[in-house]
């Protein structure tokens, strides 16, 4: 199917649901409208103004929910640096400060230079690891070193773990907002501060 339209509006963001209303993945303008034709999502928010096909008028859609589908797509969390730092919501696990991502950094809490004799395991047991790793700012993972906690006089604000979940979708909460996102955002989404 062809919808038409500006290619501004085909390819604005569209939340996808599942049929229980969970958000499943963020898609356009352009496909959601292709789901609605063929009967395959229906409409759920949308927004003021029309998009065309050959042959009928749409209103722009900001939310669709697909028909039939209440699955939800069961993810391991793969295991990455960018992950630890979700895992800890954005927080410096020793100044317990919420930073942005480019001020972040993830730090071994036993250092490489003390791993084998703290733990008694080698470097590929354990030191690039969940347990052993936390978001920490760059000032704190800076001061830190080489050193042990305890050589400090720090604690860690949460002990590390290994998450069964993380949400999918990082979603900006203005985005959000603006779109009418947000009374679907109450899982499998992360909502951070951001303009974009
Ligand atoms: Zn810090």
């Amino acid at each position: 199917m062809n919808a038409t339209g500006t290619v501004a509006t085909l390819n604005s963001e569209v939340l996808v649901l599942n049929s229980a209303f969970l958000p499943l993945r963020i898609s356009t303008v352009k496909e959601a409208i292709c789901l609605i034709a063929s009967e395959r999502a229906k409409p759920v928010v949308e927004e003021d103004g029309y998009v065309h096909s050959p042959s009928m008028i749409y209103r722009i859609p900001s939310v669709v929910s697909v028909i039939g589908y209440n699955k939800f797509p069961k993810r391991k969390v793969a295991f990455s640096k960018l992950n630890v730092i979700y895992r800890d919501d954005m927080v410096c696990q020793y100044c317990g400060s919420r930073f942005s991502m480019r001020d972040l950094t993830v730090d071994h809490i036993i250092p490489r230079s003390k791993w084998e004799q703290v733990t008694g395991k080698d470097l590929r047991n354990g030191f690039s690891s969940w347990l052993n790793l936390v978001c920490a700012c760059r000032w704190c993972n800076s001061r830190k070193g080489n050193k042990l906690l305890h050589e400090l006089g720090w604690a860690l604000l949460n002990q590390p773990y290994e998450p069964e979940y993380l949400p999918h979708l990082v979603i900006s909460f203005e985005k959000a907002r603006r779109k009418g996102w947000l009374p679907y955002c109450t899982f499998n989404v992360r909502l951070i501060n951001s303009r974009v």
